[in-house]
C-alpha cells in the first residue's frame, strides 16, 4: 500500500494507474476510521482497479467555534484498516490547498437547511475539498456514506451540475449492534452520553415504524420522535423530501428523517429513510 503525502503525489499515482488502463476509485474521509468507512472501501473495491482513501481533516468545513483542533486522529490505526480492506493507496497530506488557493464550490439551495443552518460554511468546505480530490485523483468512482445524507445529496448535485466524470457510490449507514450510527466522534462520548446518544437512532426508528404503520402527518411523527429523544440540545429534527431536502407536512414521497443533537460539546447526526425508497440515479 502506498502512502501519498502531497497533492502532486496523488496525481502522479492516479495518472500512472489510469495510463495503465486502470479505473481509480476514491473514498474521501477525515480519518479515525471505523467500520462505516471500511464499508465504503468494500463497496468501492470491486468497482475500481486502484483504490485510494483520502484522510484529511479539512479546515474549510469547520466553523471557527467547532472541533477542528480536537477532531480525533490516528494515522497508524487508519493505515491498518486500509491495509485490511485491500486499499492500494492512502492519501494523507498535511496541506491540501496551494497558498494562493482562491476557489470555493458552492451548491445553492440544498446547503441552506439542516446542517447548513447551524454550520453555514460547512458544505462549501465539503464541496470544495471533494472537487479538489476529484480533480487530483481524476477518480472514476467515489463512495460516500448515507450517514451524511445531506452531504451525499449536495455532492450528487455538484457532480451533476458540473458534469464531473465520476460515478458516486452511496453506502448504507453502519451502526453499532445497539443501533448507534458509527462516527469518529463517538469516542468522545462519556458512558452516560453514549447511552443517551442511542436515542437518536431510536427516535428515528420510532418515526419509521409509525410511517410503516400508516401515520403520514409530519407534525405527529416529529412529536413522537422528540418524545423518544434524550439529548442535551437538539440542533434540528426534521422530516424532509429525501432528494430536495425541503420540509414536508405529509410523508407522501421518498422522505428522510434527520436529526442532529449535542451530548455535551459532541454533536452527533443520524438519519433514516421513511416512506417509499428514493431510487438512486
Ligand atoms: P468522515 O470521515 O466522517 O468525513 O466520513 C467519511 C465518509 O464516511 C463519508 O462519506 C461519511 O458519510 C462516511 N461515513 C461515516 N460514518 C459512516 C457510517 N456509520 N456508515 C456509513 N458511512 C459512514
Amino acid at each position: 500500500m502506498d502512502l501519498l503525502t502531497t497533492p502532486d503525489a496523488l496525481t502522479a499515482w492516479a495518472d500512472a494507474h489510469r495510463d495503465a488502463g486502470r479505473r481509480v476509485g476514491l473514498v474521501p474521509t477525515m480519518g479515525f476510521l471505523h467500520d462505516g468507512h471500511a464499508s465504503l472501501m468494500d463497496l468501492a473495491r470491486p468497482r475500481c482497479d486502484a483504490l485510494v482513501i483520502s484522510i484529511f481533516v479539512n479546515p474549510l468545513q469547520f466553523g471557527a467555534a467547532e472541533d477542528l483542533d480536537t477532531y480525533p486522529r490516528d494515522l497508524k490505526g487508519d493505515l491498518g484498516v486500509c491495509g485490511a480492506h485491500g486499499v492500494d493507496a492512502v492519501f494523507a497530506p498535511s496541506t491540501m490547498y496551494p497558498s494562493d488557493f482562491a476557489t470555493t464550490v458552492h451548491v445553492e439551495g440544498l446547503t441552506g437547511g439542516l446542517c447548513g443552518a447551524s454550520r453555514p460554511t460547512h458544505f462549501d468546505g465539503v464541496t470544495t475539498v471533494v472537487a479538489r480530490l476529484f480533480g487530483l485523483s481524476r477518480c472514476a468512482v467515489a463512495a460516500f456514506g448515507e450517514k451524511d445524507w445531506q452531504q451525499l445529496m449536495v455532492v450528487r448535485r455538484m457532480v451533476r451540475d458540473l458534469a464531473m466524470p465520476v460515478t458516486l457510490i452511496p453506502g448504507p449507514i453502519v451502526r453499532e449492534p445497539d443501533g448507534l450510527a458509527m462516527s469518529s466522534r463517538n469516542v468522545r462520548l462519556t458512558g452516560d452520553q453514549r447511552r443517551r446518544g442511542l436515542t437518536l437512532s431510536r427516535a428515528l426508528t420510532t418515526i419509521r415504524d409509525a410511517v410503516d404503520g400508516g401515520e403520514t402527518s409530519v407534525e405527529r411523527l416529529l412529536t413522537r420522535g422528540r418524545e423518544a429523544l434524550d439529548a442535551d440540545r437538539v440542533d434540528y429534527f426534521q422530516i424532509v423530501d429525501a432528494e430536495r431536502l425541503t420540509p414536508l407536512t405529509v410523508v407522501d414521497r421518498p422522505a428522510r428523517a434527520l436529526v442532529a443533537a449535542f451530548y455535551g460539546s459532541t454533536r452527533l447526526i443520524d438519519n433514516l429513510a421513511v416512506g417509499p425508497d428514493l431510487p438512486w440515479t
